[in-house]
């Protein structure tokens, strides 16, 4: 079974839809910041990509675009109104930043409370110790999939390829706090191939392309593909060799057409909560 994140991603937006439009009733309208630095054509993008996907569900969103030589103060300053600004809920930094600019600089300005990307350390201690934040956004999209299939993930043996911050990291905290038993792999991890088959859930965040061939996978297992890898000129790829794993997999994210849609939809789903908690508080 092909799990379909495109289809997911409408259905949840639509539901997020409506919950802003509850919140609208009551004077609030949710409101994310993008702020983006320089001109990388793959950014310009994503952020593009994000502002159409706030005004789709009702969401207000502010699209900073500051120019390449912005000096690291000028963002800290920016991030610092952001932060006192009551129409804002969410602020996202899209990355990488320009060289001269610390990354982990930028997310430390940020509120823990409007970290909707989920990345600031305030909010991955959250993670890691039990408590309510934001979580990153690509995990959170995975653990949807996951459950879509509805798939019981406690008690269930999971693999985690990949041990980046963002990805790798967050994703097998989230199966640890629903009960998976979870196993993080990385490139110094011994017999891959090995590990990997014991996965009831096995989920590829590696960033090579298809390189969890069948050989990987366990009859039956739910494999979940994070990676998004260009191959040639317009052909986009998994980590996950789909063709061959399909066959032995009981549920398959696909690329493009899974993790990606949903990612952003979770994006949303954490503005949405922000507004939620100021209404509430
Ligand atoms: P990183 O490059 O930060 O991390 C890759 C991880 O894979 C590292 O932990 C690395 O290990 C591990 N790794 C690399 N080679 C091997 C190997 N041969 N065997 C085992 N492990 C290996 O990537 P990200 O986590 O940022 O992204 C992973 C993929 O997901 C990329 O394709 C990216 O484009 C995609 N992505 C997709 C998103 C979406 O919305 N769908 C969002 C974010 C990312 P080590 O730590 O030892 O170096």
């Amino acid at each position: 079974m092909i799990i379909d994140g495109k289809a997911l991603a409408k259905e949840k937006r639509a539901e997020i839809a409506k919950q802003v439009e509850a919140l609208k009733e009551k004077g609030v309208t949710p409101g994310l910041a993008v702020v983006l630095v320089g001109e990388d054509p793959a950014s310009q993008i994503y952020v593009r990509n994000k502002h159409k996907a706030c005004e789709e569900v009702g969401i207000y969103s502010r699209k900073i675009t500051l120019p390449e030589e912005t000096t690291e103060e000028e963002i800290l300053k920016i991030i610092d109104e952001l932060n006192n600004d009551p129409e804002i809920d969410g602020i996202l930094v899209q990355l990488p930043l320009p060289k001269h600019i610390d990354p982990d600089k930028v997310i430390l300005s940020i509120s823990p409370d409007k970290d909707v990307d989920g990345f600031h350390p305030v909010n991955a201690g959250r993670l890691l110790t039990g408590q309510d934040g934001f979580f990153p956004c690509t995990p959170l999209a995975v653990m949807e999939l996951i459950k879509s299939a509805g798939v019981d993930v406690s008690g269930k043996e999971a693999v985690v390829v990949g041990r980046s911050n963002i990805v790798g990291k967050p994703v097998s905290m989230l199966l640890l706090r629903e009960n998976a038993t979870v196993t993080i792999c990385h490139s110094k991890t011994k017999d891959l191939a090995d590990v990997c088959r014991r996965a009831d859930i096995l989920v590829a965040a590696v960033g090579r392309p298809e390189m969890i061939t069948s050989d990987y996978v366990k009859e039956g297992a739910v494999v979940i593909d994070v990676g998004i890898n260009r191959v040639g000129e317009k052909k986009v790829v998994g980590d996950v060799a789909f063709d061959e794993v399909k066959d032995k997999a009981a549920y398959i994210t696909p690329v493009p057409g899974g993790v990606g849609p949903m990612t952003i939809t979770m994006l949303l789903y954490n503005t949405l909560l922000s507004a939620q908690k100021r209404v509430s508080k």
